[in-house]
């Protein structure tokens, strides 16, 4: 793939505007189709690039936290979205928060600045190219005519449009003393072994439990969002308003499970299934759910085992257009029957902001890489970057759901470190392995 260092770059949010960048500090030159203000998703309203659609938080600053820690692997590689945040930062705590109108204009200007090299179009794009090297960060809410193009490309059963998906725990955040490994109608279970985590209710527990789901404060529908849920993924506040048995023949169900402390069925239970291979992260069975997040923290801890339970994704459904990534995709974001086209963004089955850019940011490298000739390697899945890349391109094609950069998904640590020290190990990891990782791929630090 030569074509003079040229790209396009399709969609000029916050994916967008981080590939184009990595292009063209590494010398090549873009041109950025963007549709609004022609056009606007329903959720994007200025018409400014790299638009926060909702919230002006980045979450969590410190790198001893996963989000913390890809913003600081970003920094590193010459993130024109963290420079833009660190420079429009506003307290916040702990948290990065930005003044969103600032950061827009910082990211606008500073890929204006390149003057002829780059070049942004205010067009809807509806077609994608047939041979031009391009990246489609196009978002959750692609235009109708586009999505269609991707779907034609892809089939249909590789394009989803809503995301239903259940909290994920950290396992070792859940209590062994109150909950069992067992599958159901499975005699092994009662030698504690078995594939999903059991957290048994009694009859007390679950009514108070089901009473503070239909009390709780839930995320309101937005215009673009209709209910329109499947029968078999229906959010846990729908059966539990159905009746108060409704559960108890969902997600709750008893049967088929024996708790060998009391030798007895429980009269619910919540189920736990391994996320990822090392089993460090389990997710909640059939819990996908529109309660508010701090909503889900309490309701959810009062799950007998859950009580310290530490969410590394939390339940939600909203309307989300994202690839099947695994096996659609390669390690590099190249579409692997039409490597000519890169995605990136939430597009590639990443959720949030900054998981977003980053996907643009390595879809930019990936595709500069490619343009001199050169083809990247993914950092190692030590580095949250590498981690992230590793989920959307690997994990069970089945049940792929977009992910939240977590601890969970990062190779777990080798050695037997206290739990407090955990965080701040991750980070010394993964930054020593990033820049190995630069150094080995010839990958330039940017001037700041
Ligand atoms: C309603 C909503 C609220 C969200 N709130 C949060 C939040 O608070 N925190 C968080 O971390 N994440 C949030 N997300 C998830 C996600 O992080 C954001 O959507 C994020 O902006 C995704 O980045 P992106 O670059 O992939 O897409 P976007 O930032 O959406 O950028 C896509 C760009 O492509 C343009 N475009 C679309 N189709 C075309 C086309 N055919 N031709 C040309 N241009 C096109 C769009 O106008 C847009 O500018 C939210 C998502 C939604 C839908």
């Amino acid at each position: 793939m030569n074509h003079n260092g040229q790209a396009m770059v399709i969609g000029g949010g916050l994916a967008g505007c981080e590939a184009a960048w990595q292009l063209l500090c590494r010398g090549c030159r873009v041109t950025l189709w963007e549709m609004k203000p022609e056009r606007y998703s329903p959720a994007h309203s200025s018409p400014g690039l790299a638009e926060l659609v909702c919230s002006n938080s980045l979450r969590s600053g410190d790198p001893a936290s996963a989000a913390g820690l890809l913003k600081e692997e970003m920094r590193r590689l010459g993130s024109l979205l963290m420079a833009a945040a660190d420079r429009t930062s506003l307290p916040a705590g702990k948290s990065l928060a930005v003044d969103r109108q600032l950061f827009s204009s910082h990211i606008q200007e500073h890929l204006l600045a390149w003057g002829e090299r780059f070049q942004l179009v205010r067009r809807e794009i509806a077609e994608l190219p047939t041979a031009a090297p391009t990246i489609v960060a196009t978002g959750p809410l692609t235009s109708d005519a586009l999505t269609a193009a991707i779907q034609r490309l892809t089939g249909r059963e590789c394009l989803y449009f809503y995301d239903a998906v259940a909290p994920i725990v950290a396992a070792d955040s859940v209590d062994p003393t109150r909950s069992f490994w067992a599958s159901r109608y499975d005699p092994s279970s009662e030698e504690g072994a078995g594939d999903y985590l059991n957290c048994p209710l009694s009859e007390e527990t679950y009514h108070a439990f089901r009473e503070e789901i239909l009390a709780a404060e839930k995320f309101p529908l937005r215009s673009f969002e209709s209910p329109r849920y499947f029968e078999g993924c229906l959010p846990v506040e729908i059966l539990a308003q159905r009746g108060p048995r409704t559960l108890l023949f969902g997600p709750m169900k008893p049967v088929g499970l024996t708790d060998p402390r009391t030798g007895r069925q429980p009269w619910a239970v919540v189920q736990l299934r391994r996320e990822n291979a090392s089993g460090t992260l389990l997710n909640m069975v059939g819990f996908q759910t529109k309660l508010t997040r701090p909503e889900q923290e309490r309701i959810f801890r009062m799950i007998p085992g859950l009580s310290q339970a530490e969410f590394a994704r939390y339940g939600s459904i909203h309307r989300n257009t994202f690839l099947r990534s695994p096996g659609l995709i390669n390690n590099r974001l190249q579409l692997i029957s039409y490597p000519h086209l890169l995605f990136a963004g939430q597009l590639t089955g990443v959720e949030g902001y900054i998981e977003s850019a980053a996907m643009g940011l390595y879809a930019g490298l990936s595709l500069a890489r490619m343009l001199t000739g050169v083809e990247l390697s993914p950092p190692p899945d030590t580095t949250a970057l590498g981690s992230l890349i590793r989920h959307i391109t690997t994990a069970g094609k089945k049940e792929f759901q977009p992910m939240n950069i977590n601890h969970g998904l990062l190779r777990p640590l080798s050695l037997r470190i206290k739990k407090s020290e955990r965080g701040r190990e991750y980070a010394r990891r993964s930054l020593d392995d990033l820049s190995a990782w630069m150094t080995q791929q010839g990958i330039e630090v940017l001037p700041g």
